[in-house]
């Protein structure tokens, strides 16, 4: 099915021919077209399956109609983290670009006096967190009650960072007659609950679950000691098929730390965690896509949804503590069509971890020792941090990222279906096809290409 059919305008069928898009992914084929009709909808997708332009496109065209009030915004976007708003708020400049609609970033970590300027100005569009958002309200500077759309990004990261009784507030807020999008990459109770409130006879559109990895992908797990970790990830990084890397910690510290070794090794590397003002997140983000830096060392939440083209390596330093963390991870490389590779280092003690990572994903990852695995003991591994204790905090943005995710018990793999699009009469299941989105996902056993090579 081409864009054409789905109901867009013409500005926008040019916009996305800009982009150099020929086909609608699944999410975009199920969802512009009831968007575009006025319905509420329920969005089981997480990022690389094209989800954003499946809320943005039609908002485009829906908000091309009418006149924007000042402090009144028309529509809102709530997304958990400011890269994930920068990201949406990009999206906005590209396929708006045959538009004149005005947008708004209300983003912790940058300076307020811009934002409500423009929020003064009347906005057609608001893109912003939770924490930014109620902050703003609370001071009278913001008006919900001409906002008759809203979209409800990444609902159970928002979950995971203590959104929920936020978002609730700012639900009612906003006009009871509106219409709701909520994406989400799995729909835990609460965020059922959440969309049993707030939204009005959803139309529901699953693509690949969070549980599969991107075909494109070639995983491998290199065990090793933790006082080693950093000679291998060296070894990795002169490898001769190492063009550029994202490379994942658990830790803010870890990162920091991380970024400075490499510093002194001579390495082009980048940092982005938590503790850094936004611009300087944005800065180091912006180098990395430009090439200026070939290395970016980067923390779950503040990297989430990074989209940058063209990753040939994501190495996660740490294993995650979350296995989907280790999904979205890995996500950042393989994109668009590409082959990218996906090394994750691990210690003996990261066996349990390890296990919940295979048994969401359903693969076996390929292990190969790293320099003396024989000799690894806990003893012998460099110190590691102290975990933080688990909790759902409320605290505001800065200290969310310090907050870790409640345990969520592992998800079964994903059956291996074919693509198909299933009707049914309240929920529609589109399983994406292999051939139509790269991005997407892949529910099978390991395939025989899979091979592990030796870092
Ligand atoms: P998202 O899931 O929104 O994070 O999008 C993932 C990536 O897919 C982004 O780089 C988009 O630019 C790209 N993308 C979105 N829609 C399409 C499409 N129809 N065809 C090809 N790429 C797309």
């Amino acid at each position: 099915m081409p864009f054409a059919d789905l109901g867009l305008s013409d500005q926008l069928l040019r916009a996305i021919a800009d982009s150099g898009y020929d086909v609608p992914t699944p999410i975009q084929k199920g969802a512009i077209p009831s968007v575009l009709m006025g319905k509420d909808l329920i969005g089981i997708a997480q990022t690389g399956t094209g989800k954003t332009a499946s809320f943005v496109l039609p908002m485009i065209d829906i908000l091309a109609e009418g006149r924007s009030r000042a402090r009144m915004p028309r529509s809102l976007i709530l997304e958990p983290t400011r890269e994930l708003a920068a990201q949406v708020a990009e999206n906005f400049e590209k396929y708006g670009k045959y538009h004149k609609l005005s947008m708004a970033l209300l983003i912790g970590g940058v300076q307020m006096g811009d934002q409500v300027k423009a929020l003064e100005k009347g906005v057609d569009v608001l893109i912003a967190t939770p924490g930014r958002l109620m902050d703003l309200f609370s001071r009278g500077k913001i008006m919900l009650n001409d906002c008759n759309l809203l979209v409800i990004d990444e609902a159970d990261r928002m979950l995971d960072m203590g959104f929920i009784p936020d978002i609730e507030d700012i639900c009612t807020k906003l006009p009871k007659q509106r219409q709701t999008l909520l994406f989400s990459a799995t729909m835990p109770p609460p965020i059922k609950k959440l969309a049993d409130k707030f939204l009005t006879d959803p139309k529901t559109i699953e693509v690949a679950r969070p549980a599969t990895a991107n075909v494109n992908i070639e995983q491998r797990l290199v065990v090793t000691r933790g006082d080693k970790k950093r000679d291998v990830l060296r070894s990795i990084l002169r490898g001769e098929e190492f063009k550029n890397a994202i490379i994942f910690c658990n830790k803010k510290t870890t990162v920091r730390e991380l970024y400075t070794s490499l510093k002194r090794s001579g390495f082009a590397v980048g940092q982005i965690q938590g503790d850094m003002d936004q611009s300087d997140r944005i800065a180091e983000f912006d180098r990395f896509k430009k090439d200026e830096i070939t290395i970016l060392v980067a923390s779950d939440v503040a990297a989430r949804g990074l989209d940058v083209k063209g990753v040939s390596h994501v190495v996660n330093f740490d294993v995650p503590w979350q296995p989907d963390d280790y999904i979205h991870r890995i996500g950042r490389t393989g994109r668009a069509g590409a082959k990218g590779i996906a090394i994750t280092l691990a210690t003996r003690e990261d066996n349990e971890a390890v296990s919940a990572i295979e048994k969401l994903t359903g693969i076996k990852l390929p292990r190969s020792d790293g320099e003396q695995p024989a000799a690894a003991t806990v003893e012998e591994e460099a110190p590691r941090e102290e975990r933080p204790a688990k909790g759902r905090g409320r605290s505001r943005e800065r200290s969310r990222e310090r907050a870790p995710r409640p345990e969520r018990p592992a998800k079964a793999p994903a059956a291996a279906v074919e693509p198909e699009v299933r009707d049914a009469p309240v929920a529609t299941t589109v399983e994406p096809k292999r051939s139509e989105n790269a991005a997407g996902g892949w529910n099978g056993p390991v395939p025989s290409f899979l091979q592990f090579s030796a870092v």
